[in-house]
């Protein structure tokens, strides 16, 4: 059977070129970058030219990245480094509503460790209004954090506009870009980026590795004590055949940006077209034009995500939902919902997320099948344009519960 990844955004397979040097880095080039023989040394400049490779992405300096565990690493650092770093200064931290856990439970530690929150709402495309985050800032305030592109609707933040702000506030500025670094050209120094997390497994590198890039000069605690590593700011031995991989990744992504970002939107435009053209009831989700070049997200009316998921994935087609019934919480997706969407439309939602191998004829399948699942869903659904869900039970639209 044909199999298709829509799946991007959870996931991108590894890059060929990335997992040949990363087998280099397991078997051949085994040595400890702190070695000072030969075997260190080799692998210490593997080290260090992976780190240039990362920085360039991003137009930071390659002093300023560091190597973590991937972006869930780098997101705690970034928020509690920052947190207890500067807590003389303020205990008061401005992010979204519609962040990623890593960001969110993070931030529900810290108000447990006696830091005060700011959850900004988003509009109906999952953006967050500059003003509100203007309107937020308090002589407390010494972070925020807003996410660069959303990783379930493909939104993109007004990063500049908000880099501005915190820059004349003298606040430090944290993006969560892991959706976003080696998909959409990025430059802190132009956005006023203090600190950004990123993740090697988003842009076809390795999983477990990633990066946060820390601005010169900016104030903040140690990711973790131990030995003198990555400046001593976190200490380990380096995950070296990752840290090469995330290099190799972050050179390729930067020199095939352009052509990705064509090739990859060109395809999420016509699979928009067609899904739109094909079945009555859908609705988008995210912003129409300030999205993710790869992220095609709809709510169709009447049916569950879940069966949608599970349906396209006997044909062959791998896809998500932003609906969190199959993971036993009762809740749909806290992004949808921030948006304004009714319990209905967040359960019936699905996530199509493109990528770099994706093809015109993936598109063509996936136009083929769909209709004809949701259809199918539809006749046999008790969620019927007719039926009545009562608004005391949100969740009564899904039969999981
Ligand atoms: C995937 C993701 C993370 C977590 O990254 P990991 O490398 O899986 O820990 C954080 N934020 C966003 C927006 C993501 O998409």
């Amino acid at each position: 059977m044909r199999r298709i990844y829509f799946d991007h955004s959870a996931t991108t397979p590894v890059d060929a070129e990335v997992a040949k040097v990363v087998m280099e880095y397991m078997t051949e080039k085994f040595g400890n970058p702190s070695s000072i023989h030969a075997f260190g040394r080799e692998v210490r400049k593997a080290v260090e030219e992976s780190r240039e490779r990362v920085a360039a992405l991003i137009g930071a300096s390659s002093k300023e990245i560091f190597f973590t565990s991937g972006g869930t690493e780098a997101d705690n650092w970034a928020l509690k480094g920052i947190a207890s770093a500067n807590r003389k200064k303020g205990n008061h931290i401005i992010t979204s509503s519609i962040e990623h856990h890593a960001i969110l439970h993070t931030c529900e530690y810290l108000e447990k460790q006696g830091f005060s929150i700011t959850y900004l709402p988003v509009d109906e495309n999952a953006r967050v209004n500059v003003e509100d985050v203007k309107k937020a800032i308090t002589d407390q305030t010494i972070l925020i954090s807003i996410m660069f592109a959303n990783n379930e609707v493909g939104t993109i933040q007004p990063i500049k506009e908000i880099g501005e702000i915190a820059r004349e506030q003298g606040i430090y500025f944290h993006t969560d870009a892991v959706q976003a670094v080696g998909h959409y050209p990025i430059d802190v120094g132009e956005y006023n980026i203090d600190l950004l997390s990123m993740a090697g497994h988003k842009f076809y590198g390795p999983k477990g590795v990633g990066a946060l890039y820390i601005r010169r000069g900016v104030k903040i605690a140690p990711g973790q004590q131990g030995g003198a590593q990555e400046r001593t700011m976190r200490a380990g031995t380096e995950n070296v055949p990752g840290i090469v991989g995330l290099g190799k990744a972050a050179e390729i992504a930067k020199n095939n940006m352009e052509k990705e970002i064509t090739h990859v939107s060109d395809l999420k435009d016509k699979l928009m077209r067609g899904i739109v053209e094909k079945v009555p009831d859908v609705k988008l989700n995210g912003h129409p034009e300030l999205r993710m070049p790869g992220n095609v997200n709809f709510s169709f009316l009447y049916v569950e995500g879940e069966s949608l998921l599970l349906n396209l994935d006997l044909k062959g087609i791998a896809a998500s939902s932003g609906s969190a019934c199959t993971s036993g919480s009762l809740d749909p997706s806290h992004v949808l919902l921030a948006m304004g969407l009714t319990h209905e439309a967040a359960h019936g939602s699905l996530r199509l997320s493109l990528g770099r191998y994706n093809t015109e004829e993936d598109i063509a399948y996936c136009l083929e099948v769909l209709p004809e699942i949701v259809e199918r869903l539809r006749s046999m659904s008790p969620l019927g344009a007719n039926s009545i869900i009562h608004e005391s039970n949100p969740c009564s639209s899904c039969s999981l519960h």
